[in-house]
């Protein structure tokens, strides 16, 4: 009885999925790699010891004043023109007034009416096309403190060490409409704060942060349903996997006919649930005024254009240079973009190696597939792009075959990074004769030793080519090079 009535629970919503929209926006929190706070000169560095990075300007002692850090003005332009946004020119930092453990000073300082970036968009890649998620605003905002609720038997500790490093929150509109487009544009926001160098985007640690607010309303409807935010997301997976609950959970309470409250909920991975958090059924009130202690800024003309040229060229540009000038199928051009550091190697084959196909192959076939083996990043790969560079010319002369080369070889260097390709390869007697003549001896040898299969050649059973240039390999102790080989057998026997 219980089992069949926990199925009905668990079909029932998904039968009703047709019958719904389901509306999402996202708030995106990226905490800025910057060396210091946004208003203090303390390390903003991530994992030390508790209550070592804070000063009393952090913590707003009477007396104390906050000072603007440039950088992160600097990382908030950047991103925002990335993301297409248009640039506020004239900011303020204004006080959100609010009481809270881990924000003992009372207040973070935040931008309330002019979010340094307005609009924009993200693009993602879907199944069926692509999709223009659209940007509210981004803003820029010191972080709290963190509660650790783990240390103390009794009490909760606080750790104020993040109290006071820069922020941008990036806010959608309410424009996605399922948990795969949320997926796909937290992925795509991910790569480029990392692209920009202004965060490592490591949401398990925390550096990038995401809640969502989630609502369903019948297809065709026009107005908005209550929302509910889901907090505590720690993986771009379980974004995707809380929405999926989030919106069972919400058709199953219009089906039944009890009303939706707006509330804050968190995300509990370990069992795939959501549970309140605090209901909201006022508007907050956080009694917005511009901070005193802060002066208003001005975006000029010449840092914008400073920034915009510093810019470094966004993976789409770069991909469509991929595939148009340098011939990277759509698939390589997209996987070597998807990450910057796959870039720099690529780019560095390529200023050594004008077979631009060949140095995707490489690095996106033996190199990666080494390095997920042995679990390493790019940055702990030790064979330089030149000596891959190398390595593609020797195979393109014919000197060695690809197969030797991606096994061998390269398993090689990787031990003996003073040697070339080239002498390892002759240490490991791989040189292919490219030699004719000897090659032609051997070809020679080889259909003679096979005058029945000649025959059957010359009656239509081309597949046994592969036989001849079996022999010439066996004859040759693996060193002939099999595409002259295959040369001189077609003309032979044909
Ligand atoms: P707050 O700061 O109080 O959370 P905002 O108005 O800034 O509120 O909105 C936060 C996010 O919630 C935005 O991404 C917005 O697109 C989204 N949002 C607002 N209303 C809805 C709704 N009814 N359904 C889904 N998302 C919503
Ligand atoms: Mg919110």
């Amino acid at each position: 009885m219980t089992n069949a009535y926990q199925l009905f629970c668990y079909l029932y919503p998904q039968l009703m999925v047709e019958k719904y929209q389901v509306v999402i926006g996202l708030e995106v929190h990226v905490q800025l790699q910057t060396k210091s706070k946004l208003f203090t000169g303390d390390s903003a560095a991530f994992g030390a010891a508790p209550n070592t990075n804070i000063s009393p300007i952090a913590l707003a002692h009477p007396g104390t004043l906050p000072m603007m850090n440039k950088k992160v003005i600097e990382y908030a332009v950047k991103l925002g023109i990335a993301l297409n946004c248009d640039i506020e020119q004239h900011n303020y930092f204004a006080r959100k007034n609010y009481l809270y453990p881990d924000l003992p000073k009372g207040y973070q300082i935040s931008q309330h009416t002019t979010p340094i970036c307005k609009n924009g968009f993200v693009k993602i890649k879907l199944g069926d096309g692509e999709k223009k998620i659209l940007l509210n605003r981004i803003h820029i905002e010191e972080d709290a403190g963190k509660s650790l609720h783990d240390v103390d038997e009794h009490f909760t500790s606080i750790d104020l060490n993040r109290a006071g490093v820069p922020l941008l929150e990036v806010v959608t509109e309410p424009c996605l409409h399922s948990s795969n487009e949320a997926f796909a544009y937290l992925t795509e926001v991910r790569k480029i704060v990392r692209w920009l160098n202004i965060c490592d985007g490591n949401m398990e640690e925390g550096s990038m942060r995401c809640d969502a607010n989630v609502s369903i309303r019948l297809k065709g409807d026009t107005t908005l349903g209550t929302r509910v935010e889901v907090k505590n997301l720690n993986s771009i997976r379980n974004v995707k996997r809380a929405i999926d609950v989030e919106v069972l959970r919400l058709i199953t309470l219009v089906e039944s006919n009890t009303p939706i409250i707006q509330e804050t909920r968190s995300y509990n991975a370990d069992d795939n649930t959501t549970f309140s958090l605090r209901t909201k059924e006022e508007a907050d009130d956080y009694r917005y005024f511009a901070d005193p202690d802060l002066t208003p800024f001005t975006i000029t003309d010449n840092f914008l254009t400073e920034i915009k040229s510093a810019l470094p060229e966004l993976p789409e540009a770069l991909e469509k240079k991929y595939t148009a000038v340098l011939n990277l199928s759509a698939y390589d051009a997209a996987t070597i973009c998807s990450d910057k550091d796959l870039v720099n190697y690529f780019e560095e084959i390529i200023k050594h190696s004008s077979n631009t196909k060949a140095a995707a192959n490489w690095l996106l076939g033996p190199i990666k597939a080494y390095l997920n083996d042995a679990q390493l990043a790019l940055h702990q790969f030790n064979i330089l792009p030149k000596t891959i560079a190398d390595l593609i010319l020797l195979i393109d002369e014919g000197k060695v075959n690809f197969s030797n080369a991606s096994t061998k070889i390269f398993t090689a260097l990787l031990v003996d990074k003073e040697k070339t390709p080239l002498q390892l390869a002759t240490a490991l007697n791989l040189i292919q004769e490219s030699d004719t003549d000897s090659i032609e001896a051997w070809v020679n040898e080889a259909i003679a030793k096979m005058p029945d299969k000649v025959i059957e050649f010359k009656s239509g059973k081309k597949g046994l080519i592969g036989l001849f240039a079996g022999e010439v390999k066996k004859i040759s102790k693996g060193k002939a090079d099999m595409q002259l080989v295959n040369k001189l057998l077609n003309e032979k026997l044909n």
